[in-house]
Parts: C-alpha cells; structure tokens; sequence
C-alpha cells in the first residue's frame, strides 16, 4: 500500500527493538518514486515488515516509524494514538477537571508519534510538528484533536529550527476554533498563563513543573534569585511557598512583564518580586557576594547538537560556578539542564569542579527529572533531556 524501504538485516534490529529510527545508512533499496515527507513501509530483505514510518530524503535520520506493525496512518490512527498518550496522563491527574490542567497530551517518539508534539493549557492545544512526515498529516492531526478533545482552540507553534534540516518553512497560526494570545490554566492549584502565540516554545515551560514543586518546598523566608526566569512561573511558586522576595533575570523583556500577570493570578503582591532584564552571562559576570538564601538557574539548552558539547559545557560551568557563589551559607542552589548532550554525569562534574573552585560545598538533596507528561521511553532514551539538582550550600 505505501512506498517501500528495504534495509540491511543487520539494521533490522534496531527496529525489532522498537526503536523509531533508521538512518539513511540501513537503506538497502527503496522505491524509486518514494517522495520527501510521504509514508513508508519499511521491511528487512526478506521482506519481514518492521513498521510504518515517515520518510525524509533530507535528515540523517531517513525514517521514523509510526507502527511496528501494519497500519493505515490517517485521521483515525491518530484518534487512537492521542487517546491512548492523554490515557497515561490522566492516571496522574492531568486533564480539564484537576488541578492540573496545563500538560503535555504527546510527547513525539515517547508516544508513538515521532516529530509531533501536543500541549495542552485548559481548552486550548497547541501543537508542534518537527518532521516533513508529520507535516503532510496535519489535516489529520488537527482533525483528530478535535475529535478527542472537543477544544476551543487549536493552535500550531511550529517554528523550530530543526525544520529547516527537513526543508521545513515555520508554520504558525490558529488552526481551529478562536483567535487567543494567552491562556489560563492550572499547575497543582497555581493559575499561570501560557505565552500560545507569541511565547517561547508552546508558550510555557510544562517541564519544570516537579522543580516549581520543590521550589515551593523550600522557599519559605527566603530571598530568592530566580536567573533565566521566563514568565516567572519558578517565582510564583516560590512566592507562594513563603518566599520573601525574588529578583527575576532574563534577557526577554516580554517575559519579565508577564510576570507581574502570573503574580496578579495568584493574589502576589508586585511589592515580593523585582524583574531586571539583563544578559544573565554578563550580570553574572559583576557579581560574587553571597546575598541569597536561594539561587534558581534554569538556561536554555546551552549545548543544542553534539558540535557544541565542549562549548556548551564551558557556558554550563560558567553560569553555575558564578550562580552558586551568590548562596548564603546553609542555602539552596537550583540549577536545571535541558540539553539532552550534557548527562547528569556531566551536571555533577560540572558541580564538583565549580564548587571545590568557589571553596564550597554542595550536597546534593534532591534530582529532578522530567515529570510524568513528558517520560523518555525504554525504547527511545534519546527522550531524556532534563536534569535538575537541588543542593544545600555549605560555606
Ligand atoms: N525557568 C523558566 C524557563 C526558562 S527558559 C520557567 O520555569 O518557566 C530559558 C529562559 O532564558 C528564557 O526565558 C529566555 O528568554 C532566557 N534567556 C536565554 N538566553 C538568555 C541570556 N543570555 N540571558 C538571560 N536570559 C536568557
């Protein structure tokens, strides 16, 4: 029924294991009319299926298979596959009614849709497509949201970089239902809103929710630095967890005036919390004295392929060797990584080195992962991403 792709039997493997991706090396033959972004039946040379996938005939990474199995790929398939990732979701809470109405429905290849990703604030969706596989099935996609949901509205934030490696152009706009810039929803009872048109990423970070958790924890009488803040959803939580005050670093001017909106939410007084727009390297850079009880640091991903690794372990060290000196002794240092290429090994090093460099001495109370709508999967551990530490300072 669709194209085929042969790959070489000692690849097949890969795919035997479930894993979702072959590289254009496996390629044994393909059809010669397979087109970029078009479905494909992939077999091994004795014509053993081992799934359907999306093809690229640009990215290394030639298919991503939808189905380890036999499948039609259409809107249906889709209806399925969406209700099956909210299913695991809503085993935790997540959905409309609870107290957590803010989550990620799909998580690409963790949920058996490789280059899509649905979040969902409240009513509204908002989707994100990497591949130009998934990007020729966004009818169906958009349709069967719709179908599982019954949203108000559906919304595409499908300007990522990684596109142009597809020979993608950004897609963004409303998709369904009505026009929105901001949406209200609901974190373990906290009222934030999500940036869905203008913001970074799907317009909230989603994925720091266990670390907001334990933010609110700890927070209580203490002064807070909050570097790389975004909308200030780390400072609300503190907020409301007892904090005395917090300042706000990061060098979006949008984000920071969208903390006062997150604060007025959640009944803060704008006297607890003070934002400063200002490169954090640089602010960082004219600064030492131990001055907060905690200090949040939580950059973007510093290392985003493997050609930055050495770069970005340098900028990782650099920010968390100039954050954990401004912490009081007896303190609290949050530091988060999303950058899949630096491990949790490679955090703790990086700690180890700035700490014994700073005459300081962390020990390491908690490990955060990524919380339990955006698991890597024990079939694609590519998906794991996300690490923060949580220390106690010692001077
Ligand atoms: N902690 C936030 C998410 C942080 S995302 C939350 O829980 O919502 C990373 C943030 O770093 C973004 O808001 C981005 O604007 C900011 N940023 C990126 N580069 C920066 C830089 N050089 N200096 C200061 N902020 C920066």
């Amino acid at each position: 029924m669709y194209k085929k792709i042969i790959i070489d039997a000692k690849k097949a493997a890969n795919a035997i294991f479930r894993h979702p991706w072959i590289f254009s090396g496996a390629i044994v033959s393909k059809d010669f009319d397979l087109k970029h972004g078009s479905l494909v039946q992939v077999e091994d040379p004795n014509g053993r299926l081992l799934g359907v996938g999306t093809y690229s005939a640009a990215s290394s990474i030639a298919v991503r298979l939808l189905s380890f199995s036999e499948a039609t790929i259409d809107k249906n398939w889709f209806i399925d596959q969406l209700r099956k990732a909210d299913e695991k979701r809503r085993l935790f809470g997540f959905g409309s009614k609870g107290e957590t109405t803010g989550y990620r429905v799909a998580f690409g290849e963790v949920d058996g849709l490789p280059g899509l990703i649905v979040d969902r604030f409240d009513e509204v969706f908002v989707f994100q497509i990497a591949t130009a596989g998934m990007d020729a099935l966004r009818t169906e996609i958009v349709e069967a949201i719709k179908e599982v949901f019954a949203p108000r509205t559906i919304y595409e934030r499908s300007d990522l970089p990684s596109r142009r490696e597809e020979e993608l152009a950004d897609e963004v706009g409303l998709r369904f239902g009505e026009e929105i810039n901001q949406v209200e929803f609901k974190e373990n009872g906290m009222k934030f809103l999500a940036e869905v048109a203008n913001g970074q990423k799907t317009g909230f970070f989603l994925d720091q929710r266990d670390t907001r958790t334990a933010i609110r924890k700890l927070a209580k009488g203490r002064k807070i630095l909050n570097i790389f803040s975004y909308t200030g959803a780390a400072a609300v939580a503190a907020l409301l967890g007892g904090a005395t005050s917090i300042l706000n670093i990061d060098s979006s001017d949008k984000a920071l005036a969208s903390i006062a909106d997150n604060a007025k939410l959640n009944k803060i007084s704008t006297k607890k919390f003070s934002t400063e727009q200002a490169d954090a390297f640089t602010w960082l850079s004219a600064r030492n004295e131990p001055e907060y009880d905690m200090v949040i640091v939580d950059p973007p991903a510093l290392i985003k392929s493997r050609h930055d690794l050495e770069e970005g372990k340098k900028a990782y060290h650099f920010v968390n060797r100039a954050a954990m000196r401004l912490v009081k002794n007896g303190g609290i240092f949050v530091t988060s990584s999303c950058s899949h290429y630096l491990t949790e090994e490679d955090l703790a090093f990086t700690l180890r080195r700035a700490s014994v460099q700073n005459n300081l001495n962390l020990s390491l109370l908690q490990v955060i992962r990524q919380p339990s709508d955006h698991p890597f999967s024990v079939y694609f551990p590519e998906a794991a991403y996300l690490k923060t530490f949580v220390c106690r300072v010692g001077r």
